[in-house]
């Protein structure tokens, strides 16, 4: 990059230290660079005329050219402000301004043809203009003004500073007038020719003050590609750098445990997704090189499955297993439907949670040591430093957005070949944004459901339907099925939502009254045994119903449980509602999802019902969550550290563009895995500038 887009804002002409000091606080910009890759975020026409005979809405923006014909001060003391008569061919309006009198009123000239540019006020039918733009129209003629004008978003601060949209646009034209032929191009010019891109210093001219739309148009084009190219370049080459960096264990055959429980134990055909994720998995780990894949799967598309049969892979190469959850009540439940998959198989499975006994516990850490132990399940418990695998293999991490990246790098250091890490998460994450949280993951996807999965009737009902909905569930109960209520629990406001479940459950009994009714309730306050023993007791049918926070959200598994109540729905994120509706519809019997909100609501709560009552396609509910949410809320993105903040590309809007600069970096590193040949230098320190700190090639993520 040349030196003068690193100059400080305060030496920029038209800014000096005191607006520099603003723009840095107010928009954190503050170097020259900062401010050219500042954009408008809109346009306004400046190719329509007007005329003062018109009739003018307050929303849009009017032109007009005309003369001054008197201007004059008017009022007194704080209310003081100048007023202008302003006139074409067909009549005149007013002109207003409260500050900067003195200056307009000596460098406005009566008599001078002006082109007049601002929103109307409507008093009693008659427009003024407050603080309109005015340009002679000599000048206007002269520059490109004519046509597209970027508006540049600002702050109330800034105003009184004088940096308006208007004032930005001007220093910005200055900058680019005196300084565009330093602009270095920052694509290799065989690549952007290759591609189709505009030039950087048009690009970065037409996005300022673009010509007409269609170089305004290329100018985006060119400035989101380039943005989406260096996050995805960043990625890969992370993802081949650690690639080179780690070597990994040869899981070279498919051996006796793998086969015989294909052959004897598994109760069902696989799906050919949960077949194309294993032959993906086995292909990985038999490379050499560290496997990091990322299994994406609806609820309920059997991702479970695929981490045995991954695990029997490494048990048949001589190698252990783990699979970690992220609660107790998962880990178990993985436990026990692990060892009733294996049947007799002989394998060799233990369970390390935080509540395993003293006793129990040194005798699994000493199986783990001598080799005994082939698989073990458990929840963070496993990452404790007493835990020492004899040689594990592979580590399987279920539900992955519980854990952060340090705690799953915290496993890699128990051996020194670091084992192959399957993840596993049942929240999708829209395509786009996928490729770029886990961009330096590889990423599998269970598209498809067992077969025989009924649907799940969702309905949204307002708070007042009630009795229609205790009707429903006795009718529920009849049949000999059980029911969930939940109720949402916000940390922040744990006390009142208590409360609810509390009054909830109380209302409840008053109409499903024990003994013909038996209901329990669990929260997030009960000890961790007492939220076991519930769960048990519901999935053994000794409850109908399960009044509930959300500690039942993930991965808990009742088939005989058809119906679920989410009481407070809007206070959910789609994510969680769609985990939610996932504890129902898990066996062959009919169920049913309800959505109990208060009738005033949001249009985004309206929407995320809309598209619960719409779809059960995971997937598509995140694609929704994205483009109602943006990518900075999104479950997973606040801990993976990358800063979505794009200035031009939008994750949720450029998934195509996503998919093309992916296409565009991995071309590039098909041909140089690790950037080195000379003439792909420059993206690399390009690299390097945009992310400052010297890019952290070993680091996990
Ligand atoms: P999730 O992907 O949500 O973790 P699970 O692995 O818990 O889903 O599987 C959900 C249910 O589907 C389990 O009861 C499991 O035994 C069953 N299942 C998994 N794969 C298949 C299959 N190919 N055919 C039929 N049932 C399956
Ligand atoms: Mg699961």
């Amino acid at each position: 990059m040349s030196n003068f887009l690193r100059k400080e804002l305060s030496y920029v002409k038209g800014i000096g230290p005191k607006k520099a000091e603003v723009l840095q606080s107010e928009l954190g910009l503050k170097y020259l660079q900062d401010l050219l890759y500042y954009f408008p975020y809109r346009y306004v026409d400046r190719s329509q005329f007007h005329t003062t005979r018109e009739t003018f809405s307050e929303q849009t923006f009017v032109q007009i050219t005309g003369t001054i014909t008197h201007i004059h001060t008017v009022g007194e003391g704080r209310k003081q402000r100048l007023e202008a008569n302003f006139q074409d061919a067909y009549g005149s309006v007013k002109l207003v301004w409260f500050q900067g009198a003195k200056y307009m009123q000596e460098n406005l000239n009566i008599g001078t043809q002006y082109v007049m540019f601002a929103k109307p006020k409507l008093f009693n039918g008659a427009a003024s203009f407050v603080h309109p733009q005015l340009d002679t129209l000599e000048s206007f003629q002269k520059t490109d003004s004519q046509t597209l004008e970027g508006q540049y978003l600002t702050t109330e601060k800034m105003k009184k500073f004088y940096l308006n949209s208007k004032a930005l646009l001007k220093i910005i034209k200055n900058i680019l007038a005196e300084h565009t032929h330093e602009i270095q191009e920052t694509l290799d010019y065989n690549f952007y020719h290759q591609h189709n891109l505009m030039p950087l210093k048009e690009a970065l001219l037409n996005i300022h003050t673009p010509k007409n739309q269609n170089l305004l148009d290329k100018a985006r084009f060119r400035l989101k590609f380039e943005e989406l190219f260096y996050l995805q370049l960043k990625l890969l080459l992370q993802k081949n750098n650690n690639k080179y960096i780690y070597t990994g264990h040869k899981f070279e055959t498919v051996g006796k445990w793998f086969n015989t429980f294909y052959d004897k134990q598994l109760p069902f055909e696989l799906t050919n997704a949960q077949k194309r994720v294993i032959r993906e998995v086995r292909t990985d780990c038999n490379t050499g090189k560290q496997m990091n894949r990322l299994v994406q799967g609806d609820v309920g598309s059997g991702k479970t499955l695929v981490a045995l049969m991954s695990m029997l892979l490494a048990i048949d190469n001589g190698f252990q297993a783990c699979l970690m959850a992220p609660t107790e009540i998962l880990a178990t439940q993985h436990f026990h439907s692990i060892t009733k998959m294996l049947g007799e198989l002989g394998v060799q499975i233990d369970l390390l949670t935080g509540s395993t006994k003293r006793k129990h516990r040194n005798i699994i850490h000493e199986n783990l040591r001598s080799g005994h132990t082939h698989i073990l399940i458990g929840t963070h418990a496993l990452l404790e430093d007493e835990v020492k695998f004899q040689n594990l293999g592979l580590a399987v991490i279920d539900e992955q957005h519980r854990f952060g990246v340090k705690q799953r790098s915290r496993l890699w250091a128990k051996n020194t070949v670091i084992p192959h890490v399957l993840v596993m998460t049942a929240t999708p994450i829209p395509r786009t944004l996928a490729m770029t949280l886990y961009g330096e993951l590889d990423v599998s996807v269970i598209d498809e459901l067992p077969p025989g999965r009924q649907s799940i009737d969702t309905h949204h009902v307002f708070e007042n339907s009630a009795l229609r909905i205790i009707g429903f569930i006795k009718k529920q109960i009849a049949k000999g099925e059980q029911v969930y209520i939940v109720y949402p629990l916000i940390q922040e406001s744990e006390k009142i939502d208590l409360k609810a479940l509390e009054e909830g459950y109380e209302r409840l009994v008053s109409y499903l009254p024990p003994p013909e009714y038996r209901i329990a309730a669990m929260h997030g306050k009960m000890k961790p045994e007492e939220k076991e023993k519930t769960m048990k007791h519901f999935k053994d049918k000794q409850f109908d119903i399960l009044v509930s926070t959300t500690v039942i959200e993930v991965g808990v598994d009742v088939p005989n449980a058809t119906t679920i109540i989410i009481e407070d729905a809007n206070r959910f994120g789609l994510s969680q509602l769609h985990q939610l509706r996932g504890r129902v519809g898990r066996g062959s019997k009919k169920s049913t999802c309800i959505l109990v909100t208060p009738y005033k609501l949001s249009q985004d709560s309206k929407k995320r019902m809309q598209a619960m009552c719409d779809t059960q396609d995971g997937f598509q509910l995140a694609e929704v969550d994205l483009k109602l949410r943006g990518p900075g809320d999104l479950e997973g993105t606040q801990q993976s550290g990358l800063n979505l903040d794009l200035k031009i590309a939008n994750l949720s809007l450029d998934g195509e563009l996503m998919s093309l600069t992916r296409r565009a970096v991995q071309e590039l590193l098909d041909k140089d895995p690790y950037l080195i040949q000379p003439e792909n230098l420059s993206f690399k320190n390009r690299l390097k500038e945009l992310y400052q700190q010297q890019v952290d090639w070993g680091m996990i993520s």
